[in-house]
């Protein structure tokens, strides 16, 4: 399949499979099967979950260091200091909980992409 299918289906918090959604009952908990077409969401492989949290902490750290750059440049040559150490601190708490869903998919976006299913 279309990696670019799986990665949009997963951005918008759906089964990159089938496209189906409903696939958190919080926005910290993922079902263990895609109620559409039945995907273990997690993979039987050791190391997936491991694998999907550093894929989530990975991004998120990105997108919140890329936001400090980018205040920090915009500013440039009086970056508002005080607001980039608090705020950075703050957004390196926050965005991996912000992004944790959107991670899951995605990882599994990119497991589907190189393993698809019946592959496993
Ligand atoms: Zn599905």
């Amino acid at each position: 399949m279309n990696a670019f299918v799986l990665a949009g289906r997963a951005l918008r918090l759906r089964c990159p499979h089938c496209g189906g959604g409903d696939l958190f009952s919080s926005w910290l908990t993922m079902r263990d099967r895609c109620p559409s077409c039945d995907l273990h969401l997690e993979r039987e492989e050791a190391g997936y979950v491991v694998g999907a949290y550093m894929f989530n902490v990975v991004a998120a750290e990105l997108v919140g260091g890329a936001l400090v750059m980018a205040v920090a440049i915009a500013t440039w040559p009086t970056p508002p200091w005080d607001l980039l150490m608090y705020g950075g601190g703050g957004l390196m708490l926050v965005c991996p909980i912000v992004f944790y869903p959107f991670a899951k998919t995605l990882f599994l976006a990119l497991d589907l992409a190189f393993r698809p299913r019946g592959a496993e």
